[in-house]
């Protein structure tokens, strides 16, 4: 799955990004056995196969089905229990038994059980249950979206499932470690296409309709996960190709087969590369990717097996309206998804305090495949922005180890974050370098094989990556993903040469407790590269010529933090316009983390910031830009603020003046997305020339709607958003209102809460609660709002809680509060955000640490750090 990033507080914290997815069933191999610690279901019953039939009423938002499923008494029982969430039951039987069954129900398990007269001797039998069920409007489960079509208002479904919402569609065993058959059948209107995991393998007329509906029957899953399986209906065309023995396809709505061309030519090219990089075919017939309007506050995309879901925005490709940065993003989430077709439903975690497994391992295939096909993009220097935003989480309170324990399925929620993803690729990405790339993948190829169909923990992908490599990885992997934190590793000149040693860093108190961990470091500038392991009790030392300057962690591959103690700070600084873009990457970000952090005086980030402004590589000065706006944010309400943005827009005007505003014919994609990025500084930064050109424009376009098209249309609606009078509000909400693209209409209405005018942010908080906006984009405009405004969006949202709680998806609503609050810098917020925690379950309060901690974060920095900035900008005019 791809999840959504809580972007408002990730942007503030530190700095992270700105603003900103019957063929017959192969054989199943015999499985490992689930571990079986965490089954929070009884275990004397097992399912081994699911025949399900639905019949959805899509008007009334409601289903009904008829469920049969094979299940195994592996002991004697009276009683079944199976999830079941928003089910009503109207009849349950066993097969050789007459009697039904005393049916009680667990709302907060969401459970039910099945007590019988007498007990069920061991052996096989059918559960059939016939039962109803609901159709939601916000995404997961079995949902409702409606979009403008070619038949006016339409209405399609689909399903999400993942962690843990397969139990509203059908009652199940609805844990990753229970594996079974799926087959599926579905009753739809004539003329809809039903699609799911496997292909379909009959059609048939549904009695009693005149003929008006028919039955779709589609072809047995493999084994698998409950999560993963899959349903969409709706009036759809599907375009698609052969790729090998595989039939891959884009699913989209009535006339948008154009737009799904992109994605189809993407997924084509990867999918020989994944059958050869993980030496087991692709092992489904055919492989469908499936768009649909809207978006979800938690999630973009769901891997669901051979049948992967994304929202439109991140799989469509609309030359009119998609951004270069978002054309590789839709790239690298079709390689994120595709990776998880092997790597989680192939070979899927036990357990959710696994999810890691799953999601670190995607996020780092996904740039590992993208950077194959598409070099130009140099997605792995741009993919250090994610991973900054773990380590600015990681270095504070309410971090947690990549492997963490999930009591229960509400807790799994929270494992959905940057620690999971981010860090998560980070140190698989470590790892692969420690070992090589070649020993890597044959580890990963023996992991798939051995696991095929069945179910690890991360040990069993360590210990087939110890059992081909040379230098063992476990102990490594174990300090990296056990506990919480970012290793500091600093440099030091000794008599006749140079001393690596180990601390933490933790940007609080929370944070700073020593802990050690064996950290493989990289250093070059010596010599040959040294390449050595550091831990706190084992410090490095090296003879070296005086005068060499040594750059740590060369070529970015580690996960730590690295500090120039003394006169190496000025030497490396020096160096920088020599240095390769990761390394200057490196430089840049770690010398802001450790000015706000206190380990290293501000004015390093600073000197830093003007060798950057002549960096070459557009992701370079991209991340200059990103930090940058970082630090004005900080200065929000703060005297200095005007000094600061003077010192900022200097660093960047060299490389906008060099862009200029319009695309250069044949200029690189990278050449766009730095020129929306330096917009977007600029804008915030006040630049009167960049919003008057935004402003004119803007009038332009709305006389002439081709005048503007992907990146420039993007990033001249933002500033004029952030910058609109009511005036400009009232014409952007009339677009609003009139766009029928779902992409483009949820990025204006977005739009219209991005205002630095606190009287629009109101507006603009009022219509969340309207009937208007599309129900997917009322919280879009919260969160939105809360980007200037967290204190305001946040009371506005506890003031309408229920309503608010109304329009996100239940995973989401903890962290959506927690989201817009993270932003804050005023003291009360604190006293708000706790209290808010006491309305929810323990297990789900992780995200509000996590806030918490930033808001405290920030204050300390505004308070201890800006006097420096201030300072140093005196000291240096100009
Ligand atoms: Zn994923």
């Amino acid at each position: 799955m791809k999840f959504v990033v809580a972007v408002v507080a990730a942007l503030l914290a530190v700095g992270a990004p700105a603003c900103a997815a019957p063929a017959k069933a192969p054989p199943a191999k015999a499985a490992t056995p689930a571990p079986a610690a965490h089954v929070a279901l009884p275990t004397d019953v097992v399912p081994e196969r699911y025949d399900i039939a639905i019949s959805p009423n899509a008007r009334d938002l409601s289903f009904a089905g008829h469920e049969a499923v094979t299940i195994r008494v592996k002991r004697a029982t009276r009683s079944i229990t199976l999830n079941a969430a928003d089910i009503a039951f109207q009849k349950v039987t066993i097969s050789c038994r007459p009697e039904a069954p005393k049916i009680s129900l667990d709302k907060t398990q969401q459970t039910a059980t099945f007590t019988f007269a007498k007990p069920i001797a061991p052996g096989r039998y059918t559960l059939a249950i016939d039962y109803t069920g609901v159709i939601y409007k916000q995404a997961s489960g079995f949902f409702a979206l409606d979009y403008a079509g070619q038949k006016g208002q339409q209405r399609a479904l689909f399903t999400q499932f993942e962690n843990s919402d397969a139990r509203r569609f059908a009652p199940m065993w609805d844990e990753p470690g229970i594996k079974s058959v799926f087959a599926l059948s579905v009753d739809t209107p004539e003329g809809e296409m039903a699609v799911s995991n496997m292909p379909v393998a009959e059609v048939m007329t549904a009695p009693g309709h005149g003929g008006a509906r028919r039955i779709t029957r589609f072809a047995d899953t493999p084994k698998m996960s409950s999560y993963l399986l899959f349903l969409a209906l709706g009036d759809f065309e599907r375009l698609h190709r052969m790729v090998g023995k595989t039939d891959v396809g884009v699913v989209v709505r009535r006339g948008d087969t154009a737009k799904a061309q992109f994605a189809l030519d993407a997924a084509a090219e990867l999918l020989p590369y994944y059958n050869d990089y993980f030496a087991t075919p692709y092992p489904l017939p055919k492989l469908d990717f499936i768009a649909g309007p809207g978006r979800s506050q938690f999630f973009a995309a769901m891997e669901n097996w051979g049948a992967i879901y994304y929202f439109d925005y991140a799989l469509l490709v609309d030359p009119k309206l998609t951004t270069e940065a978002e054309k590789q993003n839709i790239y690298v989430d079709i390689a994120h998804e595709m990776a998880h077709q092997w790597f989680g439903d192939l070979v899927t975690m036990a357990w959710w305090d696994d999810l890691w497994l799953n999601e670190g391992f995607a996020s780092w295939m996904e740039n590992k495949a993208t950077d194959h096909f598409h070099p130009e993009w140099k997605i792995w220097l741009q993919t250090k922005a994610g991973e900054q935003s773990a380590m600015a989480t990681d270095a504070k309170g309410g971090s947690h180890p990549v492997i963490t324990p999930i009591h229960d399925v509400f807790a799994a929620g929270n494992a959905f974050d940057a620690i999971t993803y981010q860090k998560g690729h980070a140190v698989i990405h470590m790892l692969e370098a420690y070992v090589g790339e070649d020993v890597f993948r044959a580890g990963v190829r023996n992991y798939i094989a051995h696991h095929a169909y069945g179910n690890t923990v991360t040990d069993d992908l360590w210990n087939e990556i110890d059992k081909v490599s040379p230098k063992k990885i476990t102990g490594i992997a174990h300090d990296f993903t056990l506990q919480a934190g970012v290793p500091l590793i600093s440099v030091a000149a000794t008599a006749d040469g140079y001393r690596l040693t180990q601390g933490r860093y933790g940007a609080d108190e929370a944070s700073t407790a020593p802990r050690t961990w064996r950290t493989p470091v990289t250093v070059t500038g010596l010599g040959e590269p040294w390449r050595t392991v550091v831990s706190n009790k084992q410090p490095r030392a090296r003879a070296a010529a005086a005068g060499a300057t040594p750059l740590v962690n060369a070529g970015q591959t580690g996960y730590f933090r690295s500090r120039y103690e003394g006169e190496l700070a000025a030497r490396i600084a020096g160096a920088f316009p020599k240095l390769a873009a990761e390394d200057q990457l490196g430089l840049i970000y770690d010398s802001l983390a450790l000015g706000q952090a206190g380990y290293a005086p501000m004015d390093g980030f600073l000197a830093m910031a003007v060798s950057a402004q002549a960096a070459q590589d557009p992701v370079v000065l991209k991340a200059l830009a990103q930090q940058l706006r970082a630090v004005d944010s900080l200065y929000d309400h703060q005297p200095g603020q005007g000094a600061f943005r003077a010192f900022a827009r200097a660093r960047l005007a060299p490389a906008f003046s060099g862009l200029g505003w319009d695309p250069k014919a044949g200029e690189p994609d990278n050449a766009a997305i730095l020129r929306t990025a330096l917009l977007s500084a600029l804008g915030q930064f006040d630049d009167p020339a960049v919003i008057a050109e935004a402003r004119r424009r803007f009038t332009a376009w709305l006389a002439a709607p081709d005048s503007l098209t992907g990146s420039t249309r993007q990033a001249v609606l933002r500033i004029v958003a952030k910058h609109a009078d009511a005036r400009t509000w009232d014409q952007l909400h009339s677009l609003a209102r009139q766009a029928t693209d779902p992409t483009d209409k949820t990025r204006l209405y977005r739009d219209l809460g991005a205002s630095n005018d606190p009287a629009l942010a109101d507006r603009a908080l009022a219509l969340s609660l309207t009937a208007e906006p599309p129900a997917t984009d009322a919280p879009e405009l919260i969160s939105s709002v809360s980007a200037n405004f967290p204190d305001k969006a946040f009371d506005f949202a506890m003031a309408h809680r229920a309503a608010v709680d109304a329009m996100v998806e239940p995973s989401s609503r903890t962290s959506f509060f927690a989201a817009i609050a993270g932003g804050s810098r005023d003291p009360a917020m604190t006293g708000k955000l706790t209290a808010f925690a006491a309305t929810v379950p323990p297990s789900a309060r992780g995200e509000v640490t996590k806030a918490l901690a930033s808001i405290a974060y920030r204050r300390e920095v505004i308070a201890k750090r800006l006097p420096a900035v201030d300072r140093w900008l005196a000291a240096h005019p100009g």
